[in-house]
């Protein structure tokens, strides 16, 4: 990579791209090979798989050996979570060849390393495996690192294994080749080859120009995620006849940033739930930087500096500007 192509970014692009790349291609290895024994189940009832654990070994342990130690890490799994020794052994099998780990310990550290209490100022913030049930499904799921500053999400990175590099394939369909995408603030979305990520990069871009009627709408899978029946109030209401498309993870981001898909809408299905910011900062500034709008379902921008949560923030709606108005207004009406 030429040395100062994404600026002051370029070293954390550089590792981030890299790690993200060789977790992509572990956590494969894992979902092709995912038996029962691979999975537990976390303390909220929500699933986590031995691919969650590795991903987050692998990148916490290579941004914290390559870059300066004073940045925090804001990151999902807990090595609290990682208690029998089989699980621990499992995971070990998937990484020992490629990190200096080589004890449980030393694993759970790695694992912890992104448990920072800092999480305002400047911070990395990491979902090994978004779309943990997508994962399980065999199906699409997104290895998401973003890096923020000044308040503001400066680097995003979406490792997308199971996403078509093909914009003219159906997202929906399984791809083993995958496709790797990052952004950098005021400096566009790109895409790479997700097995050698440090090169051939080519800009992405949404669809800004669509009418009303042609928009696709991207959504969830897992309708206690988002609540479909609103979903489809709305459509009907605009008058959009596209039919949906149902996809896991921040894939869905990468989805509407490449223009396959147009808007993505996440309807809060309990006045409870906060969005996690693990959950979109990384697909957040893909979908900005290749043009489009994001915000909550009130209009009000994302803010990723009030701690793991998006506090001030319900819901989501990314949609291109021209029709981001609308769209929010429609929710209003209809919710
Ligand atoms: P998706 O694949 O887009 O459905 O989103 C997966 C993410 O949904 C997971 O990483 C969870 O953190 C998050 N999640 C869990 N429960 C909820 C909920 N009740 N509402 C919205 N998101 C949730
Ligand atoms: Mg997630």
């Amino acid at each position: 990579m030429e040395n100062n192509r994404f600026g002051n970014h370029s070293d954390k692009l550089k590792i981030g791209l890299e790690a993200v790349s060789l977790a992509s291609k572990i956590t494969r290895k894992i979902q092709n090979a995912l038996c029962a024994d691979d999975i537990l189940t976390k303390t909220d009832s929500s699933p986590v798989t031995i691919a969650d654990f590795a991903a987050q070994t692998i990148i916490n342990s290579t941004l914290s050996k390559y870059l300066p130690q004073e940045i925090s890490m804001v990151s999902e799994e807990e090595g609290a979570n990682l208690t029998d020794k089989k699980t621990l052994e499992n995971v070990m099998r998937y990484i020992e060849n490629t990190l200096d780990i080589s004890s449980h310990l030393q694993l759970k550290a790695a694992v912890d390393l992104g448990k920072s209490t800092q999480k305002t100022g400047k911070f990395w913030t990491l979902d090994p495996i978004d779309g943990t049930k997508g994962f399980i499904r065999g199906q699409q799921y997104a290895i998401s690192l973003a890096y923020v500053e000044e308040k503001e999400i400066q680097l995003g990175i979406l490792g997308c294994p199971n996403l078509n590099p093909d914009l003219s394939h159906n997202p929906e369909n399984i791809n083993k080749k995958g496709s790797l995408l990052f952004a950098i603030k005021n400096l566009g979305t790109w895409s790479t080859d997700i097995d050698n990520p440090c090169s051939n990069f080519k800009p992405v871009l949404s669809c800004p120009e669509l009418s009303l009627e042609e928009l696709k709408l991207c959504e969830s899978v897992e309708a206690a995620h988002s609540k479909h029946s609103v979903t489809k109030r709305i459509l009907n209401f605009l008058n959009m006849k596209q039919e949906s498309i149902k996809l896991d993870s921040q894939v869905k981001y990468a989805v509407v940033a490449r223009g396959q898909g147009h808007i993505y809408l996440r309807i809060p299905t309990s006045n409870h739930y906060k969005e996690k910011i693990w959950d979109h900062a990384a697909g957040c500034i893909i979908a900005e930087e290749a043009g489009l709008v994001v915000s909550d379902i009130y209009g009000k921008k994302l803010d990723f500096n009030c701690g793991d949560e998006l506090k001030i923030n319900s819901g989501i709606v990314c949609a291109p500007r021209k029709h981001h108005g609308t769209i929010i207004r429609a929710i209003e009406k209809n919710i």
